[in-house]
């Protein structure tokens, strides 16, 4: 079965409900009928029911960028996957690498939450990636497969079907440095190398990895043009219907 490439957006902390819902009216009808790529929005939790409700009719489906572990409780500030499911969430992202520089997040709690997402029914856009020091110190390859195996540790292969990986070098993010599409597809293969590795040479084939890491219009085509890339995590250009459309285009 061929790989469908995947062309999500995190907007991060950006865009109000009225901001989400002029956005996804001015973006469906740019993306209309580019249909060989599944198009997401992960966008912050309280635009979620916007989103979705504006993206009826169309061919972009709604994500979250978090999700607890827990079904209910003392949390203050989360959110769990019964939450997001009732307002029409069909994907979620785990892992980013904000939540693992600035929320304390570890591989443990991004095992937990993928799990849950997963059992509640979510695509799991599941990140990793170096740092700027690994890479340097020439470790990318270990510390990827690393993080591979702890996030995806007890998940099944039927699961599995359900995760998405994105690569997100973490020096690329934001920064607009982004891999050359020979790091990124090469780091691209050691993920699916390490999926085959844990789930056999079919699943490693099947698996959606992502670029994730200052892809824009211009660089989108010589990304998604490698072999081990079907898609990309986008962010800033994610905020600009143009740009965002641009990169859905080069997915056709
Ligand atoms: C991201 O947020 O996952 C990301 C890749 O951001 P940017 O495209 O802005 O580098």
């Amino acid at each position: 079965m061929a790989r469908r490439y995947v062309i999500a957006g995190n907007w991060k902390m950006n865009q109000t409900p009225a901001q989400t819902k002029e956005f996804i009216t001015a973006l469906a009808p740019m993306v209309a009928g580019k249909d060989n790529c599944d198009i997401v929005l992960c966008v912050p939790f309280v635009d979620i029911a916007t989103a979705v409700e504006a993206a009826k009719g169309t061919n972009i489906h709604i994500g979250a960028q978090n999700v607890h572990f827990e079904e209910k409780g003392a949390f203050t500030g989360e959110v769990s996957a019964n939450m997001l499911k009732e307002i029409g969430t069909e994907y979620v992202i785990i892992g980013h690498s904000e939540r693992r520089q600035y929320f304390g997040e570890t591989d443990e709690t991004v095992n937990k939450r993928t799990k849950a997402a997963l059992a509640a029914g979510f695509k799991v856009l599941l990140c990793v990636g170096e740092m700027l020091d690994a890479r340097q110190a020439g470790i990318t390859d270990e510390l990827v497969a690393m993080q591979v195996k702890l996030d995806l540790a007890g998940i099944s292969a039927d699961d599995l079907k359900n995760v998405i990986i994105a690569y997100e070098p973490v020096w690329a993010i934001g920064t607009g440095l982004t891999a050359t599409p020979e790091q990124a597809d090469e780091t691209c293969g050691v993920i699916r190398a390490t999926v085959a590795k844990l789930y056999g040479e079919a699943a490693a084939k099947e698996i959606i990895i992502q670029y994730g890491g200052s892809m824009n219009d211009k660089n989108a085509a010589d990304l998604l043009a490698k072999e081990n890339i079907d898609g990309g995590l986008i962010g800033g250009a994610s905020l600009k219907t143009d740009a965002f459309t641009a990169i859905v285009s080069a997915a056709q």
